[in-house]
């Protein structure tokens, strides 16, 4: 296998220098070898490119970890400070349907699952019936973790809610469905009309309806429409929990919520964490 890069120069407005842009592919290419000084040199401009992200990515998100020092930092509490055993744990996840949002759900393929409770906006839409599911598949003597919350582009021009994705020139919604929410909810005369063939982006909607004032009046509205996303989420995900505690035959069920923040495609994404908490289900 040879490597392929695809590198894409931009002027960035931003800071006045030439930023790169890459796509980065490794795929069997038979008549292109590309040269190992390539290969070195394009991996330094990823790690800049990487690094103007985390910058504009704290701006907004001051707390925010990248995907792989998110899994790790998480993964060590529950291990150490929790006394879990990693061997034994079923994820669930509670996150929108987007494919960009697979590489931020993996936590390094250790642990079973996931179960997938999420829809459109990241909304557990498996609802009571999912939770009694997952709860009834957790390994003997194991234990539960819930990964929940909702997501957001980011540019380096530091434009929330877009993101450029895997070979498209032009910018592109995300999250998809809270931008189109937000554009009718944008009309006063809006309301959504719950019907079977549009059911989750019509009950993501409705639920967002009572944070309508604060979005709008909010001075950057793509990343309130997402804060409000995150409290509708972390609520359904709580009650559901609570409603179904019976149903659970462990102990322990560690909730990490937040919000995934989507960067460019061969980079990290990262997570600004907003709740982590490993529950006892007799507590409930
Ligand atoms: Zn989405």
């Amino acid at each position: 296998m040879v490597v392929s890069v695809r590198s894409v120069i931009q002027t960035n407005e931003y800071d006045q220098t030439a930023s790169v842009a890459f796509i980065c592919k490794f795929t069997t290419f038979p008549n292109r070898t590309l040269g190992i000084q390539q290969y070195i040199t394009d991996t330094k401009l990823i790690t800049m490119l990487q690094r103007k992200f985390d910058k504009k990515v704290k701006e907004f998100f001051p707390g925010a970890m990248d995907a792989k020092d998110t899994s790790i930092h998480y993964l060590g509490k529950m291990q150490i400070e929790h006394e879990l055993d990693i061997s034994k744990v079923l994820m669930a996840t509670s996150v929108c349907s987007d494919d960009i949002n697979i590489p931020s759900t993996t936590f390094f393929n250790v642990l079973f699952g996931p179960f997938i409770m999420g829809g459109l906006g990241g909304l557990p839409f498996a609802g009571q019936t999912g939770m009694t599911a997952f709860a009834h598949h957790i390994p003997d003597e194991g234990s539960a973790f819930i990964f929940y919350g909702p997501h957001i582009g980011i540019t380096l021009d530091g434009e929330l809610g877009k993101m450029y994705r895997p070979r498209q020139e032009e910018t592109g919604n995300s999250c998809g469905a809270l931008m189109l929410a937000l554009s009718r909810i944008q009309d006063s005369e809006y309301s959504p009309v719950i019907v079977d063939d549009d059911y989750q982006q019509m009950k993501l909607e409705e639920n967002i309806l009572s944070y309508r004032d604060q979005i709008l009046e909010s001075e950057n509205q793509a990343k309130a429409i997402t804060e409000a996303t995150y409290e509708i989420i972390d609520k359904k995900i709580h009650d559901h929990l609570k409603d179904c505690k019976d149903e659970f035959h462990v102990d322990k069920v560690t909730l990490l919520g937040g919000i995934i923040i989507n960067t460019d495609y061969g980079l990290d994404d990262y997570f600004d964490a907003r709740n982590f908490e490993v529950i006892e289900l007799k507590d409930l």
